[in-house]
């Protein structure tokens, strides 16, 4: 009786423990803390916010013993002496784990996922899963593409792996009129628009331009700072904002793709939306008596150019998409872009226009989409593209490429088993 009694203590304490170390320990109830920036912006590691003297803008920047650096840019005003020395290190964000995420549904494309680091079960790593068992992945242009076709992503994915460029209302103003004849002004950090011609009246974004007065839109982090290394050219971007229309012409968003524009118009006295690629149409949307009269109200609009996808949408709602062609695969060197991309710079080629109309704007903001690096240094890698996974096999890869120790890295290969998921973050 003795001896079955403390048996029973022994698998009790044994269940216990078991409980306390797998749940409870494992970011359950005690947060786990992100040791490095993998994941930035999303999930920080440790970090300092330096503060830009010249134009106030507050960033974080990654703290790394091994990156000693006095300085940084500021990547609002390209100011190169925001000091960061003295600045306090603060601790990496922190998160606890939904175990259950997975126990009965499968880990999906772009789900950020906790799991045992490959090379040592003893760490946690946290990543975004790009590939699942069974495909072969490849990294293009700061693109994924499975099996050979392009992942494009949905508006609410789009939503989660979007960064900030540039929000309008909080920092520095980068979009101005296009004419001096204009009906645009800027009013309580507002733009306000009223009809000036019978031309259309273009308020167009400028990105700051660097020392080298280069103002193109590159894949920078400002959570990088001081980590050399090339830099690859933002064709992904998403422009988001709230707008209250009044009158009978249209309000237009312009993007241009390789010299070509695409054109989002919008008449809110029809209820009409339309994407215009070089002067020609290529989709429209049909009248929807569900979302009630466009005008006077306010309505949130998104237009993004993602994973060559046309994409636009209304109160969070896809409307109108439209897929554009591949990029020529005999333009890419091998290393993830392309050597013959010769295009103007980006920061020229977005604009907000209207025609015969009223509008005010609020909450403008610019977004890109993550853009994913093919490692250089091929000596860190022994996979080659495409990356093929077996069963129960996934890919996974951070948000912040240039810096992040994922599938592209691993000396065992690009995989990671499904038993090593853990969960979800929260
Ligand atoms: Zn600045």
């Amino acid at each position: 009786m003795t001896i079955r009694i403390l048996c029973a203590w022994m698998v009790g304490l044994l269940m216990c423990a078991l409980f306390v170390r797998t749940f409870l320990v494992l970011g359950w109830f005690f947060p786990i803390e992100v040791a490095a920036g993998s994941m930035a912006p999303a999930w920080l590691g440790p970090h300092r916010l330096a503060t830009c003297d010249q134009c106030g803008h507050t960033f974080a920047v990654g703290f790394n013993p091994a990156i000693s650096a006095d300085t940084t840019t500021c990547p609002n005003c390209w100011n190169g002496r925001v000091p960061l020395n003295g600045l306090a290190i603060r601790s990496g964000d922190r998160f606890w784990i939904d175990r259950t995420a997975f126990f009965i549904s499968n880990p999906k494309r772009w789900d950020v996922v906790v799991f045992r680091c490959p090379m040592d079960a003893c760490q946690l790593c946290i990543k975004r899963i790009v590939g699942l068992p069974g495909e072969s992945i490849r990294i293009r242009d700061g693109d994924v593409s499975v099996d050979g076709t392009i992942v494009r992503k949905t508006l609410r994915e789009q939503r989660r792996l979007r960064q900030r460029i540039h929000d309008e209302s909080e920092s520095t103003i980068r979009w101005y009129p296009e004419s001096a004849k204009t009906g645009w002004k800027m009013c309580h950090e507002h733009w306000q628009g009223m009809p000036s011609g019978p031309e259309v009246d273009w308020l167009v974004y400028h990105h700051p331009a660097r020392w080298d007065g280069d103002s193109t839109i590159y894949d920078t982090s400002e959570y990088n700072a001081g980590i050399p290394r090339n830099l690859h050219q933002i064709r992904d971007v998403m422009v988001s904002m709230r707008v209250q229309l009044s009158g009978s012409g249209s309000f237009q968003i312009r993007i241009l793709d390789a010299g070509e524009p695409i054109l989002l118009k919008i008449q809110p006295a029809v209820s009409r939306m339309e994407l215009i690629k070089n002067g020609i149409q290529v989709a429209e949307s049909m009248v929807d008596e569900c979302s009630g009269s466009w005008l006077n109200r306010p309505i949130q609009i998104e237009f993004s150019l993602f994973d060559r996808n046309v994409l636009a949408a209304m109160d969070g709602r896809e409307i109108l998409s439209y897929p554009l062609a591949s990029w020529n695969p005999k333009a890419y060197d091998g290393t993830g872009f392309s050597t013959r991309d010769v295009r103007p710079p980006l920061g020229h080629r977005l604009a907000i226009g209207i025609e015969d109309l009223r509008i005010q704007i609020s909450d403008l903001e610019l977004w890109r989409d993550v853009y994913y690096i093919w490692p250089i240094d091929s000596s860190m890698s022994k996979a080659r593209q495409p990356w093929h996974l077996g069963p129960a096999e996934y890919c996974v890869l951070g948000d912040n490429s240039p810096i992040s120790a994922d599938s592209r890295t691993w000396p065992g290969g690009p995989v990671l088993p499904r038993k090593l998921f853990l969960g979800k973050p929260l």
